[in-house]
């Protein structure tokens, strides 16, 4: 789900766990709730306090999350928090995301160690060419979706979600498998416009693949123009892998950031 910027459910256990801590113990200490959790975390580490309690839940976010430092007490209050409007609720969850996509990255590191840095290689899956096409969009936080998905704000950006999703009937790259419910492997989806069989990574179809590939002309016409006037690298002396991130919206590592939006 990292495509569609949604964690997995163990670190948006995490922060809504923490978040709820926050509210008990800060925002709404009068409350019989909060009163009750107070009290059964004096227990929590008796033997008789049944593991899978929501204090002892609570506790293990905080360690998932490494925001130990003032936990079990009321951790303090961040600037931002303190700051924001009364109604906005949302504002220590905000507080909270940065910390959950650090420990969101360190997870994918494991398996990519230079994420989100383009990994080398030929694509092995898909989130292998997520990584490829979208690293830059991805530095700060992994919560942000694609370009491709966003910069189209008053379009619909369900067709694209579905695209993306592998739901797309005419789009051939990794179907699902309704059948038994599974998913092919990324290199095992071949383009189904090519006879020989090859893999239908998203370069292959945007730039590669002699069916599908002049769908993206006009658009590599006009990405040309605004490399030359903003004095960019030459479209052709781009890689196909730089080609395809700039077709899906991520502008170039060498552009200043003043002429992102453009
Ligand atoms: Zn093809």
């Amino acid at each position: 789900m990292i495509e569609l910027g949604i964690p997995p459910l163990i670190l948006q256990q995490a922060l809504q766990l923490v978040a709820l801590h926050f509210r008990y113990t800060v925002l709404h200490t009068n409350t019989i709730a909060a009163k009750l959790y107070t009290l059964r975390c004096k227990f929590r580490c008796s033997n008789a306090h049944p593991q899978h309690t929501i204090e002892n839940r609570i506790a293990k976010a905080h360690s998932t999350l490494m925001i130990s430092s003032t936990y079990p007490g009321p951790p303090s209050v961040p600037r931002s928090v303190t700051l924001a409007k009364p109604k906005n609720r949302n504002s220590y969850t905000t507080f909270l995301k940065p910390i959950v996509s650090a420990e969101w990255l360190s997870q994918i590191r494991l398996k990519y160690p230079q994420s989100p840095l383009p990994p080398s290689g030929n694509v092995s899956s898909r989130q292998h060419a997520h990584f490829l096409l979208h690293h830059l969009s991805l530095c700060n936080n992994l919560y942000k979706l694609p370009p491709y998905l966003t910069m189209c704000a008053h379009r619909n950006p369900m067709s694209l979600l579905r695209l993306r999703s592998q739901s797309h009937q005419s789009i051939p790259t990794h179907m699902l498998n309704i059948a038994d419910n599974q998913r092919d492997a990324y290199d095992s989806g071949v383009c189904l416009y090519c006879p020989s069989g090859v893999t239908c990574s998203e370069i292959h179809l945007i730039l590669e693949c002699p069916a599908t590939s002049h769908v993206a002309l006009d658009l590599i016409q006009l990405l040309t123009t605004l490399l030359y006037d903003t004095c960019q690298p030459d479209w052709s002396t781009l890689t196909t892998h730089e080609q395809t991130s700039l077709i899906l919206g991520d502008p170039p590592s060498t552009l200043s950031t003043k002429f992102h939006h453009v």
